[in-house]
Parts: C-alpha cells; structure tokens; sequence
C-alpha cells in the first residue's frame, strides 16, 4: 500500500520534526499536503501555523529574516511584499506612435519624458543641430543637449 520510498518517508519525517509546513513539505519532497498531513498526525505533532519561529513562509522565504509585522500587528513576510509589489509595477511603455510623429516635426499635445528623449535620440542620428531638434520636439534646446548627454551615458555604460 505505502509506495513512498524510506528515502521520502525520511524525509518527510525530518521535516515535520524541523517544524516545517505541509505545504512546505509537499514542495521540498513532492508529496501532497494531505500525505505530509498524513504522517504529522502519526507522530502526533500540532498542525501547522506561521508564526515568527516557523523555519520558513508558506512560499519558502526563510524566517526570522523575513518576519515582519504591519501595523496591525498582523505577520507578513518581507519577500513575499516585495514579489507582489515587483509583480504589480509596470514601466509605461512610450507610444511609437507619438515617437514618429515627434520626429517628424508634428508632435502630439503631450510628450512623456521617455517618448521626448527617444525621438530626440532619432533626430540626434541625423546630425541635426540640438536647436533644430528642439523646433521639430517643441522642447527647449537643453532638453536636447541633457538627453544627449544621457543618452551617451547609456552607451558608455
Ligand atoms: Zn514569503
């Protein structure tokens, strides 16, 4: 009936005794929760619960390091935070639409900074001078001059 190996069944033990989750079991062994849930009551241990002394968060991210608590006083984990937050944030594209019109003299009412600089980079290829690049962008003449610097920035670096 038992078609785990001694080498899981091990395993499995160990870290239930280290005080890891079932959940964390499954991922580390490859066995289900209900299996690691299974052997937790064979040995008669508590069933899990995160707390600040738990080996690891329910995703695996060690604890104490990334044990934190809102103002609430509720547990959180820091890297879990940073994940949903990296996951959210998303750079607004520029629109290549307006980064042609840009350069061809006819930009639209609003530019962002990332479409302006990117259609004065175009123009920069053409060898235009910065005062000619600023009419066709409708900017000031420093803009081109700071874009151009930045722009060789990133070459350089
Ligand atoms: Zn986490």
């Amino acid at each position: 009936m038992n078609r785990l190996s001694a080498d899981k069944r091990q395993q499995i033990v160990a870290l239930l005794q280290a005080g890891h989750s079932d959940l964390g079991i499954q991922r580390r062994v490859g066995v289900s929760r209900a299996t690691a849930n299974r052997y937790r009551k064979q040995l008669g241990l508590p069933g899990y619960r995160t707390t600040e002394s738990s080996p690891a968060c329910r995703h695996g991210h060690p604890f104490p390091e990334n044990a934190a608590r809102d103002n609430n006083g509720w547990l959180y984990c820091r890297e879990c935070r940073r994940a949903c937050a990296r996951a959210r944030y998303q750079p607004a594209q520029p629109d290549e639409i307006a980064i042609v019109r840009a350069v061809a003299g006819d930009p639209p009412d609003r530019l962002t900074p990332r479409e302006r600089t990117a259609a004065i980079v175009r123009l920069e290829v053409r060898s235009l001078s910065a005062r000619v690049i600023a009419e066709r962008v409708h900017c000031n003449p420093r803009t081109v001059h700071r874009a151009r610097s930045e722009s060789r920035e990133v070459v350089a670096a």
